[in-house]
């Protein structure tokens, strides 16, 4: 995807007239709009600048946790400490969410939603700001390459701000007669793969519909969500509106999920940490949306581009190392178009690049965790044992740090545990169909339904794809396109609810 964004820039540059334009006052609201529509944020001069140690934001304050413990953050890419976070537990989530219900009894809750929406804007522009900042220290903590982090994961952040921040005073408009009012304090659970963005996707409607926030970051990505606490602190955002709480998920997680004053759990990670979320909140009175694993089909029919869908499929799964829920892990080729797009393939994954993810020209950065390598290995493995044909790239790889080569299989079966599985890391399996119902049959055969990609000429058969596909997202010769307006979220295994748009305002409403 970062490529095809390059590329649209590039397009955009030259297609720029030659004359000098009429000159924009910088910081203008004009040039915040300008970059509304997924382009890069606007070159910040901020510099990464990271501190020894990071508290907990409770209360519009940094405070040390309770128990005074720290846990490093390791650069994935080099196995060093980054620096040290809080380790919070059940009291700071108990402090945290008095914060919140104070703030929301009181001025929040109080506060005209326009006076509101003034706070979301400025959020959104104080991280086109600190872009650069942000983009760097994503890609040091996480591993992602840095052209993601700036062409993707920040700009897109900072654009679910200004996208929610246009509805806080329009929700009787989105919801005509229904009387729409705030769930109160929402506690909020994110994963690792999109730190600042999830965040962003979290905060920003939750803000927007008048309600408080708890939020805790994964343990290995905090130090975004942090640095978005030191926007909100700066922001003005009064205390206690949005707070920020590191530690492990079993703990303080789960002490966040059962505390009795959280009125809405928005939960982001994996399936089986879903499934004991939703457990420990039956039978309470809490809202509760889940966006869970995926196992996302990549289909292209014999009538399609196919370099621009083998490009496609390359951004699909080899995005973010593949750290992504919705990635297109499973390929399904049309049998007469088989050996071409096998071959385009090979070709392709030759020329990708993994390495420093602080080098722009990296296509592939490091896995965030020695953890998920492990697990990505694990299930190299199993495709091997399993007797498929499996295509490594033989690409150099860096000495230290946490890397795995693109790899492709093929001749697995459908039952292979890694078509059935979410494996969340550069490795795509490639199977093969002759009819439209064979291949909806295969690719509605996992266990998940969050995206799907078709690659065809025929609009009609987009159209079909699409209503029997069981997926949140249906791409369509397009791939990992990514919209604030749109919703987003899984059927089966991969969640409830949605985020993004109209629909994710509603999961922090009652009406
Ligand atoms: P994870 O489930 O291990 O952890 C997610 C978060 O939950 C972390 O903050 C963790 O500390 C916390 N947590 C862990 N145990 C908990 C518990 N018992 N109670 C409360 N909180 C707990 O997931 P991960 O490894 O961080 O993220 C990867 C997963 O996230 C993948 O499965 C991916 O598909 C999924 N994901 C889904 C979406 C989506 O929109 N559907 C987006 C991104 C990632």
């Amino acid at each position: 995807m970062a490529k095809a964004i390059a590329k649209k820039n590039t397009t955009a540059k030259s297609a720029a007239p030659k004359k000098a334009a009429p000159a924009v006052k910088k910081n203008t609201i004009k040039l915040s709009f300008d970059t509304l529509h997924y382009a890069p944020a606007p070159e910040s001069k901020s510099s990464a600048k990271i501190d020894a140690q990071y508290n907990l934001f409770i209360n519009g304050k940094f405070v040390k946790s309770q128990s005074g413990q720290y846990y490093d953050t390791i650069n994935p890419a080099t196995e060093e400490k980054i620096t040290s976070v809080a380790e919070g537990n059940a009291k700071d989530v108990d402090i945290a969410v008095k914060a919140a219900r104070k703030a929301y009894e009181g001025v929040w809750g109080k506060m005209p939603a326009k006076e509101r929406s003034k706070y979301i804007y400025r959020i959104a522009r104080m991280i086109q700001e600190r872009a650069r900042e942000l983009s760097i220290i994503e890609t040091l903590d996480g591993g992602k390459p840095i052209r993601e982090s700036r062409d993707v994961d920040v700009p897109l952040a900072a654009n679910h701000f200004f996208y929610n921040a246009g509805w806080a005073d329009k929700l009787s408009y989105a919801f005509p007669n229904k009387n729409p009012q705030p769930l109160g304090v929402a506690g909020q659970i994110l994963p690792w793969n999109f730190p600042l963005l999830m965040a962003a996707w979290k905060i920003a409607p939750a803000l927007a519909t008048g309600n408080a926030v708890v939020l805790k970051p994964a343990k290995t990505t905090s130090l975004t969500a942090l640095k978005l606490a030191e926007i909100i602190q700066e922001a003005d955002l009064p205390p206690g509106v949005v707070n920020i709480i590191t530690g492990n998920g079993s703990s303080m997680g789960m002490a966040l999920v059962n505390h009795p004053d959280v009125n809405k759990i928005a939960f982001t990670g994996s399936t089986d940490v879903g499934k004991v979320i939703q457990k420990a909140i039956a039978g309470t009175n809490k809202k509760l949306t889940l966006e869970l694993g995926g196992k996302g089909a990549n289909i292209i029919f014999d009538d399609a581009a196919l370099d621009q869908a083998v490009e496609g499929i390359i951004n699909g799964i080899f995005f973010n190392q593949g750290h992504v829920c919705c990635a297109g892990s499973r390929l399904f080729v049309q049998e007469s178009v088989y050996p071409e797009v096998l071959r385009k393939l090979k070709d392709r994954i030759a020329t990708l690049i993994v390495g420093d993810p602080l080098d722009k020209n990296t296509d592939i950065g490091a896995i965030n965790s020695k953890q998920q390598l492990d697990t990505i290995q694990k299930y190299i493995n199993i495709g091997k044992k399993e007797g498929a044909e499996i295509i490594e790239s033989t690409c150099a790889m860096p000495k230290k740090g946490f890397f795995c080569r693109p790899t492709l299989f093929t001749n697995l079966a459908q039952s292979s545990r890694l078509v059935q599985e979410e494996i969340f890391g550069p490795v795509l399996t490639i199977q093969t169909f002759r009819t439209d119902d064979e291949v909806i049959e295969k690719a509605n055969n996992t266990p998940f339904g969050l995206s799907a990609g078709v690659w065809t000429d025929k609009g009609s058969k987009v159209f079909n794809m699409t209503t029997k596909l069981r997926a949140g997202v249906v791409w369509a010769n397009t791939f990992n396109k990514f919209d604030p307006t749109s919703p987003f979220g899984g059927y089966k295994e991969s969640g409830f609810g949605r985020e993004g748009g109209m629909h994710g305002l509603a999961a922090y409403l009652r009406v």
